[in-house]
C-alpha cells in the first residue's frame, strides 16, 4: 500500500458517532467520506467498518503513503484503548494492532484529537503558542507551545480542568471539571432546568436569538466556564491567543465573543487573559490536525517528539 513519491496522505478523524476520512496527493483531486459506525456498538464490527471504507479509497483513489488518525479514546502507551465513553466496546482494544492490520506496511500514527485539532488551529492561524478549547459532546483541547503539543508525554486534557469546585458533576467521576458544566450536553441540560421543558440544540440557538432568559442564562454559565479555563491556562504558559471550536460552540450565536468577553474581565496587570478567537477550521479541525500528523510522518519528522503518545503503528 505504500506508495512512491506520489503517494498521498490520509487523516482519519475517529468519532464516537461518526468517522471522517480525508486524503490529499499532488495532482489528484482529495478524497472525503464521512460513514456512520454501525449501530451495534462492538470494536470488531467498527473495525471492520474501517477497514471497509479504506479499501474503498483505495481502490476508487490509489495508494496512500501515510496515515493520520485523531482519537478521543485513553490509551496506554502499548496502544491499548483504556477507556472511551463514547465507543465503551473499545475498552481493551488493541488498537496499535488493529491499525498495522488495516494500514500494513504504511507508517501510521494516531494522537489525541484535542491535540491535533490545536496543532491545526495553531498552524493555520500562524502562530506558536495557542491554547485551543473545543466545545462539543465533551470540551477537548490542547495546547501548543513553540508549535508543538505541549505537555510532551501525553495529551492535554483541558476538559478536565476543574472550574469549580462545587461544580457539576463530570463522568470522570470529579466535580466541577470545565466538561461537565460547558459540554453540549450539559449546557442543553442546565437550559431543560432553567426553561422548565426540554431543549435541544435547534430550540436554544432559538432561544438566544430571541433573547429568551433561560437561553441565556445556560450559556452564560458554560461560557464562565470556559473563560475560567482560558484564564487558567492562559496563567500557567502565558500564551496570548485561545481559540474556542467544536461544533456546540460554533453554531450560537455570541457563544465565543461571550467567552472573550468574560477572559477579559479577569485579566490583572502584568498578565491580560488571552485573547479568544472562534476556530477557523470549523468541525475540521481534528480532521486536519490528522493529515498534518500524517504529512509529518511521511517527511519522517513526528512535530511531537518521540516521547508523547502520537503514537506510531509503523512496521
Ligand atoms: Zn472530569
Amino acid at each position: 500500500m505504500t506508495g512512491g513519491p506520489d503517494a498521498g496522505v490520509l487523516g482519519v478523524d475517529i468519532g464516537g458517532t461518526k468517522v471522517a476520512l480525508r486524503a490529499e496527493a499532488a495532482g489528484r483531486p482529495a478524497y472525503e467520506r464521512t460513514f456512520t459506525w454501525p449501530a451495534r456498538a462492538d470494536a470488531d464490527a467498527d473495525l471492520a467498518a474501517l477497514d471497509a471504507e479504506v479499501s474503498a479509497l483505495r481502490a476508487a483513489w490509489g495508494p496512500v503513503g501515510a496515515v493520520g488518525l485523531a482519537m478521543p479514546a485513553t490509551t496506554d502507551p502499548a496502544g491499548a484503548v483504556l477507556a472511551w465513553p463514547g465507543r465503551p466496546g473499545w475498552t481493551g482494544l488493541d488498537l496499535a494492532g488493529a491499525l498495522r492490520r488495516i494500514f500494513p506496511d504504511t507508517p501510521t500514527g494516531y494522537a489525541d484529537d484535542g491535540d491535533l485539532a490545536a496543532l491545526a488551529e495553531a498552524r493555520h492561524a500562524g502562530r506558536d503558542d495557542v491554547l485551543y478549547l473545543g466545545v462539543g459532546t465533551g470540551v477537548g483541547g490542547g495546547i501548543v507551545l513553540g508549535g508543538r503539543n505541549m505537555p510532551a508525554r501525553a495529551s492535554a486534557e483541558v476538559g478536565h480542568m476543574v472550574v469549580d469546585l462545587s461544580g457539576e458533576r463530570c463522568d470522570c467521576g470529579r466535580a466541577g471539571c470545565v466538561q461537565a458544566i460547558a459540554s453540549g450536553p450539559a449546557t442543553l441540560r442546565r437550559a431543560s432546568r432553567l426553561r422548565g421543558a426540554g431543549v435541544d440544540y435547534p430550540q436554544l440557538r432559538a432561544g438566544l436569538r430571541a433573547g429568551r432568559p433561560w437561553a441565556l442564562r445556560a450559556v452564560r454559565t458554560s461560557c464562565a466556564a470556559l473563560a475560567a479555563a482560558v484564564v487558567s491556562l492562559g496563567e500557567l504558559v502565558a500564551a496570548e491567543l485561545a481559540i474556542v471550536g467544536g461544533g456546540f460552540a460554533t453554531g450560537l450565536p455570541g457563544f465565543v465573543p461571550l467567552v472573550g468577553h468574560l477572559a477579559r474581565q479577569a485579566d490583572r496587570p502584568g498578565r491580560p487573559a488571552p485573547r479568544v478567537a472562534a476556530a477557523a477550521l470549523g468541525g475540521l479541525s481534528s480532521l486536519h490536525g490528522a493529515l498534518q500528523l500524517a504529512r509529518d510522518l511521511a517527511d519522517q519528522r513526528v512535530p511531537t517528539g518521540p516521547d508523547r503518545p502520537t503514537r506510531e503503528a509503523r512496521q
